[in-house]
């Protein structure tokens, strides 16, 4: 029998409810129980990946190829495991579901309302994961917060699910923020009201977790113990840190597990954590630091490259070294070449993923010019398509040549949509998508990097290297040292150079994990820590 323990927000968005709903998991997980996670979404989208990323932060890719909402990333960086796309439930999924049975006739007679049929197609859904997944326990965390009206038909499922599951096998997990006032004085009232909206729609908290620039004092817990109507006990601080991996730390030192096992009925286990906070302790104590640019177009919303800045943290940990990044906007590349003069300060740089015409020439200006100087690049998807732009006109002497995703009538068109792409109509869900086999090439930097000659990596894309400029990308000093299955260019590297230099049609980021890096990143930072006084 599954327990459900559903994770809702108050206050604020973006209070890290997901990183709270991720240690839950992990803690649980590392208890002995088999747990899933959940994220619901209670947007119209079929899922994110038609999403702007300044709209909804980084589009997560799973290993089924789901283009998911970046919770989904968290919660397999703490859990340790993949998850399927069906992990992510947005409203787009529910709505068009009840639409499709409508007209297939299955509910005829009936009038199609969001009471019941929405309802019961949520509460189906989680209950077919849960089961699917032979989850123990399904964590379920409700996108928002308590009180939009977009959210209403999911707190009505979790509502409803405790009378169906009873008390035991149901948990309410409240995380809302306390405001700390420029005087130093934290208010709960805030907490409060949300708390009373939760129970207007008829859910009672378990346990209020309370988000805070500091931890909350003795008082503070008795009045939110108190109006918030949870046993002291139940009440949790989740103070501001640096590294949200300690968060899982702090909420189990307060007996966050023990509270969850106790009031589910489930045997208390203690759990191990060694090596869980060796990690976070290598994090918080690097030996050197070194400067990583990270060159894109989103780059005044850090989410947007989430799973990136995770992996270099995961990698900086096990190298013992802090990673400060340097964040370079693409399109003021363009605008001006002085921008130019900020890559000189640093030790390496990542050319991050993305789509369309604006920021790539800057991309471009950006490679060339640590290209040339020897500065270690790491191109990541669009990234790596751009490096393949830059060599083509700046070494081959191609002029013009680009990607037919910003030049469609260019000369030299060295990336080109992928032959399956063509005559596709449909944006959502129809690009390259999840974990494909890469072949790599004996001998070659991505080969001493993986030790393997063959791994599987996730992808997202609908261009690649046009095979028809493989072979003068080769004669002119450049390497595909990794192929797909079908033949697709999947790595690239400079041929007879020590210089760290590869473009990665895939994102290794998605597979990172703090307590199983990805070895690019690993690998990346090493080389350049080396190389760093
Ligand atoms: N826009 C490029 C493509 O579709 C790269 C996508 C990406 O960086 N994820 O192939």
């Amino acid at each position: 029998m599954t327990k459900f323990i559903f994770i809702t927000g108050g206050v604020l968005s973006g209070l890290g409810k997901g990183i709270v709903a991720a240690s839950t998991g992990m803690l649980l997980k590392r208890c002995g129980y088999s747990v899933t996670l959940v994220k619901i979404d209670p947007y119209l989208n079929v899922d994110a990946g038609t999403m702007n990323p300044y709209a909804h932060g980084e589009v997560f890719v799973t290993e089924d190829g789901g283009e998911t909402d970046m919770d989904i990333g968290h919660y397999e960086r703490f859990l340790g495991h993949n998850l399927s796309k069906k992990n992510n439930i947005t409203s787009g999924q529910i709505y068009l579901s009840v639409v499709t049975k409508e007209r297939r006739g299955d509910y005829l007679g009936q009038c199609v309302q969001v009471i019941p049929h929405v309802v019961d197609e949520i509460k189906n859904r989680v209950r077919e994961i849960a089961r699917d997944q032979s989850a123990d326990i399904a964590i379920v965390e409700i996108g928002g917060t308590v009180g939009d009206i977009e959210g209403l038909p999911f707190l009505e499922a979790a509502r409803q699910m405790r009378v169906e599951e009873g008390d035991e096998n149901t948990l309410y997990i409240h995380v809302a923020l306390a405001p700390v006032l420029p005087s130093g004085e934290l208010k709960t009232k805030p907490v409060q009201h949300s708390v009373q909206e939760l129970r207007r729609i008829g859910i009672i908290p378990d346990a209020i977790v309370v988000r805070s620039s500091k931890w909350l004092d003795e008082e503070a817990r008795y009045k939110i113990a108190l109006y918030g109507n949870v046993p002291l006990r139940a009440v949790f601080s989740n103070p501001d840190v640096a590294n949200p991996y300690r968060v899982t730390l702090i909420l189990y030192e307060q007996g966050f597990s023990d509270y969850i096992l106790e009031r589910l009925g489930l045997e208390k286990r203690k759990p191990d954590l060694a090596d869980w906070a060796d990690f976070v302790n290598k994090l918080e104590n690097p030996i050197k630091t070194v400067k990583v640019g990270m060159i894109g177009k989103y780059t005044k919303i850090k989410d947007s490259y989430v799973s990136i800045i995770e992996a270099l943290r995961h990698a900086s940990a096990w190298n013992r070294v802090k990673v400060d990044l340097v964040w370079i906007e693409a399109t003021s590349i363009e605008n001006s070449s002085e921008y130019l003069k900020l890559l000189e300060r640093i030790n390496g740089a990542v050319i991050l993923p993305g789509f369309g015409v604006r920021g790539a020439e800057g991309k471009i200006k950006a490679i060339q010019y640590l290209r040339e100087r020897g500065i270690p690049v790491l191109g990541i998807c669009f990234g790596m398509q751009l490096m393949i732009v830059e060599f083509a006109r700046n070494v081959i002497g191609l002029q013009g040549a680009n990607s037919t995703e910003i030049d469609p009538n260019t000369r030299h068109p060295v990336i080109d949509l992928l032959p399956g792409q063509r005559g596709v109509r449909e944006i959502g869900g129809t690009l390259r998508l999840g974990a494909l086999k890469v072949i790599i090439r004996p001998g070659s930097l991505a080969w001493r990097i993986y030790g393997l000659s063959e791994v599987y990596e996730r992808h997202r894309h609908r261009y690649s290297v046009n095979p028809k400029y493989i072979d003068v990308l080769e004669e002119n000093g450049m390497t595909i040292s990794g192929f797909s299955e079908e033949g697709f260019a999947e790595i690239v590297e400079l041929k007879n150079t020590e210089q760290f230099y590869l473009g990665l049609q895939f994102h290794p980021e998605f597979k990172s994990r703090p307590l199983n890096p990805s070895p690019i990143f690993t690998y990346f930072i090493q080389y350049i820590a080396e190389k760093t006084e």
